[in-house]
């Protein structure tokens, strides 16, 4: 038996829950103080049928181990040995521990660090990827600053390499330099072939992966290390280490797209530069940049995409309270600008730099402020980047401005404002405020989640579940096709699902805020109803969700120059914005 289920089995939740909170009998539970966050009355739900303690404040709690895990800080390997002693269940033989993952990841560090050194060695032989660079201005001690190598234009010439260093053929998977296409075949594929490698160092100069530029006519012309123990793109910023101190001198940022953005800026003696690497930016990349300055200037694209990443940029960077700068450029990008003319890109980007927002109402001017749709829609832009201003001082100087621009007063300006704060609340759950009140509105679960726990409680509505887009998250598709594959009985428990033993944990504690919130009481044909309408909100989430992320990897593909992916993304996107009109309606 899974010494899991034995200890579960030995150590009711009510005991255990017990031994650290007063319990309270309530109906066929108990309840407690929760001991997870400032509680002030019983918020702790504790299930005995279902194994779960749980509290729907603050989201925490679950299972014996998962209460114990929190309640004593350990980790999982460390609550199962403990639990195991206290109930006489032998949980040896399970693989133990910390130290051996922690070896792991450095093996990974030195694979990578193997593999630099395979690609710069390649390259000093590579004529003519020496001679690429030299035309793209990128001088010799720029290639050795950045450590900048070339993959070979082979199936596993790198793979050989590593192999033949002592790495594991594991380890050259784990580090991302190595694929295996077929799980049959088991052959290891090179991951950068035929490409200019850039390697990504995390703020302390420690390789964490690499980003390759095509060096032939493949279709991605940037293809990043995946997601390692090391790599995580979405707080991992190209040329940090490089640019930190530069950044405190300096006491602003430049923030550019690309690779050779930023040995362009760097070149030209602006070396407070960085960039983000595969990935917009995201609000953990800017608080990593707040720690060094409080003020950043885009130098960005100067297309759409570049745009838009302007405005992202600038929306999260506000609501951290950083002052945001951009600076106007002739050409497409630094990197161009830089070679057109570098003593004008330095000045450009040392003493020409304006506030985002000034730039924004500076370009409005030469568009339609004067009829209503056009005021209309340059609201639209501008209210939303007003709203992010967390300095009063700050957001009076630009509603003063806005105000000039489209000849209104501040007053009409402020009371539009809040009518937008009204209609945009912080975490948007439903599209309409009626729909709202059954299910409270800051909830744990999902809506898809919600409504597949209220197809457990009422099976007798099974064939509603083809009203449902059949879902794609693991989890949430395992509910479904239990549901769909369930016995049609009157009382349905989670045991005749048949889930897979990883998902019990969360499913349980769905039921338990299911039940919580007095949805098994309802009865049948209001649950029919709400299952209805929480079917329809549903679908509109997950097309939103989808369009959201098509959107976003439409947008990585623009940037990458990517023409057979952007094309297919585009189809996709327009098939779902179709299928988002019809739920809509
Ligand atoms: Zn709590």
């Amino acid at each position: 038996m899974d010494p899991t289920l034995e200890i579960k089995a030995k150590l009711p939740i009510e005991e255990l829950v017990g031994q650290y909170c007063q319990i309270k009998k309530k109906g066929r539970q108990y309840v407690c103080v929760c001991p997870f966050h400032q509680d002030t009355h019983p918020s702790m739900q504790v299930s005995p049928d279902k194994g779960i303690a749980y509290c729907f404040a603050c989201n925490s709690g679950g299972d014996i181990f998962s209460f114990y895990q929190k309640i004593e800080g350990v980790d999982f390997k460390q609550a199962l040995k403990d639990l195991g002693e206290r109930t006489g269940v032998k949980v040896e033989g399970l693989k133990v521990d910390t130290p051996v993952q922690k070896d792991h990841k450095e093996r990974i560090r030195e694979c990578l660090v193997a593999a630099q050194k395979f690609y710069a060695d390649t390259l000093v032989k590579d004529e003519k990827t020496l001679a690429y660079l030299t035309s793209r201005g990128i001088p010799d001690d720029q290639i050795k600053e950045f450590g900048i190598g070339v993959a070979p234009d082979s199936f596993s010439d790198t793979y050989q390499y590593l192999l033949k260093e002592g790495f594991s053929r594991q380890e050259i998977v784990d580090a991302s330099l190595g694929i295996q296409k077929d799980l049959e075949e088991g052959k290891i594929y090179d991951r950068f072939r035929n490409r200019l490698m850039f390697p990504i160092f995390d703020g302390n100069g420690k390789i964490v992966g690499f980003g390759g530029r095509t060096l032939g006519d493949d279709d991605a012309k940037y293809i990043n290390s995946g997601e390692t123990p090391l790599y995580n793109k979405s707080v991992t910023l190209y040329g940090l280490s490089h640019a930190k101190e530069h950044i405190r001198e300096q006491k602003s940022v430049v923030l550019v797209e690309g690779y050779f953005d930023v040995l362009a800026c760097h070149r030209i003696g602006i070396k407070n530069t960085i960039a983000v690497s595969g990935t917009a930016l995201t609000e953990q990349h800017v608080k990593i940049l707040k720690r060094y300055s409080d003020k950043v200037i885009l130098c960005l694209d100067q297309d759409n995409a570049g745009k838009q990443a302007a405005e992202r940029s600038y929306i999260l960077c506000s609501e951290e309270e950083m002052a945001v700068h951009t600076v106007r450029l002739e050409q497409k990008d630094p990197d161009e600008a830089a070679m057109a003319d570098p003593e004008m890109l330095k000045k450009k980007i040392l003493e020409e730099t304006v506030p985002y927002l000034s730039m924004v109402i500076e370009e409005m001017k030469e568009g339609d402020t004067v009829s209503s749709e056009g005021k209309r829609a340059a609201l639209q832009i501008l209210l939303p980047l007003l709203k992010v201003i967390k300095s009063s001082v700050e957001k009076e100087h630009f509603m003063h401005k806005v105000a000039a621009l489209l000849s209104t007063t501040e007053v009409s300006l402020q009371e539009d404002m809040q009518r937008l704060e009204q209609a945009s609340p912080q975490i948007p759950v439903y599209d309409s405020p009626e729909e709202t009140r059954i299910i409270p509105e800051r909830s744990a679960f999902s809506t898809i989640e919600i409504t597949l726990g209220l197809f457990v409680l009422f099976p007798v509505h099974k064939s509603l579940l083809a009203e449902l887009i059949e879902p794609e998250d693991p989890y949430i598709a395992s509910l479904y096709n239990g549901l769909k594959q369930s016995p049609s009985v009157e009382i349905l428990t989670l045991d005749m699902l048949n889930l897979a033993p990883e998902y019990h944990e969360r499913a349980s504690i769905l039921m338990l805020f299911c039940e919580h919130h007095g949805f098994s009481e309802w009865s049948p044909t209001m649950a029919g109803q709400e299952i209805r309408k929480n079917c329809l909100n549903a679908n509109k989430e997950y097309l939103k969700n989808k369009q959201m992320d098509i959107a976003k990897k439409l947008q990585i593909a623009r940037s990458e120059g990517n023409n057979t992916e952007e094309t297919k993304l585009s189809q996709q996107y327009a098939q779902v914005l179709k299928l988002k009109n019809m739920a809509s309606k």
